[in-house]
């Protein structure tokens, strides 16, 4: 492990491969962190922008290391996914959200869709269809409870196959957004074929609205772009007040950032899901 600057601490090197035997070690004490529990999830609210009501949450993998305190996902993912540990990840946090909703439910508090990471790899995987349904049905959780956001990443290698997937999940009631927009090679044909819901613009594209011209209009053509597709545009990492009112102004119909609230842990989520909204 390597110091990474203010206070972030780097559990991985993203470019690891099980080569070393070091490295080896760090492969085998991932696995067992999956199977010991020590993951945890994280929520952040998502929220309409007319009356900053509370539509939805996003579900954030972390890792509770017993001696190193709190690894962010940005430390490991990537490590996961060099090594097909991501499949593996991604089953555990596909139970862990599903466990959660049942939670909130069980204690009567009123739901809304919770959305989770879903990589590449694990778009590729045969199984994840039917650990999906099979997860949601064990809970008893309508699909509708269930969101996925996926990235450009996917469609990389095999469009077809990946879209494929992601058909089948719409098909059952699951609703699928696009993330990290933008960032990618956003070809306008994933925009067009793919069966999402929902775009969301990536945080880099909203950090300077204010300022960097080009940003702004570059988020003002992509909002004018998805709607007349018929899409839903999120925007992340909202910070600020100003941020906001650029943003509801150039007519994006959600949000997500610290501006409204960071991601907490699922108690802390307790309060705003019985309210229900922000204001
Ligand atoms: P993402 O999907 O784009 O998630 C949003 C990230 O932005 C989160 O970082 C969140 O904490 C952060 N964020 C939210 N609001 C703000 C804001 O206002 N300002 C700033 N500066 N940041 C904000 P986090 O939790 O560290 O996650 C990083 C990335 O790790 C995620 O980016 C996602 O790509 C990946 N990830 C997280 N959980 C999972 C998971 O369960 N599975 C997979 N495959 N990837 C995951
Ligand atoms: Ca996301
Ligand atoms: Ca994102
Ligand atoms: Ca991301």
């Amino acid at each position: 492990a390597k110091a990474a600057g203010a206070g972030t601490y780097r559990f991985f090197d993203s470019s690891l491969n099980a080569s070393s035997a070091r490295d080896v070690e760090l492969l085998t004490r991932f696995k067992r962190a999956i199977r010991d529990d020590e993951f945890c999830l994280h929520y952040q609210p998502r929220v309409e922008l007319q009356e900053f009501g509370l539509v939805g949450l996003e579900a954030l993998v972390r890792w509770q290391h017993p001696e190193h305190g709190l690894i962010f996902p940005n430390d490991f993912i990537a490590l996961a996914e060099d090594n097909d540990l991501i499949v593996l990840l991604g089953r555990w946090v596909i139970d862990a959200a599903c466990r959660q909703i049942a939670e909130w439910r069980a204690a009567g508090l009123p739901l809304v869709p919770v959305a989770i990471n879903v990589s590449p790899k694990q778009l590729k995987d045969s199984a994840l269809l039917e650990t999906v349904m099979d997860t949601l049905a064990r809970y008893q959780i309508e699909p509708e409870l269930l969101e996925i956001e996926i990235t450009e990443g996917c469609f990389i290698e095999d469009f077809d196959t990946a879209n494929r997937v992601l058909e089948q999940l719409k098909a059952n009631g699951l609703r699928i957004a696009l993330d990290d927009y933008g960032t990618g090679f956003s070809g306008l044909k994933n925009l067009k074929k793919l069966p999402i819901y929902a775009i969301k613009i990536d945080r880099s594209f909203v950090r300077d609205i204010r300022n960097d011209n080009s940003d702004a209009v570059i988020v003002a053509s992509t909002i004018s772009l998805a709607h007349n597709l018929g899409l839903q545009v999120v925007a992340e990492g909202v910070e600020s007040k100003e941020q906001l009112v650029h943003l509801k102004t150039a007519g994006c119909d959600q949000v997500q950032g610290f501006y409204f609230k960071r991601p907490v842990e699922a108690a802390g989520i307790v309060e705003i899901l019985r309210r229900g909204r922000f204001t």
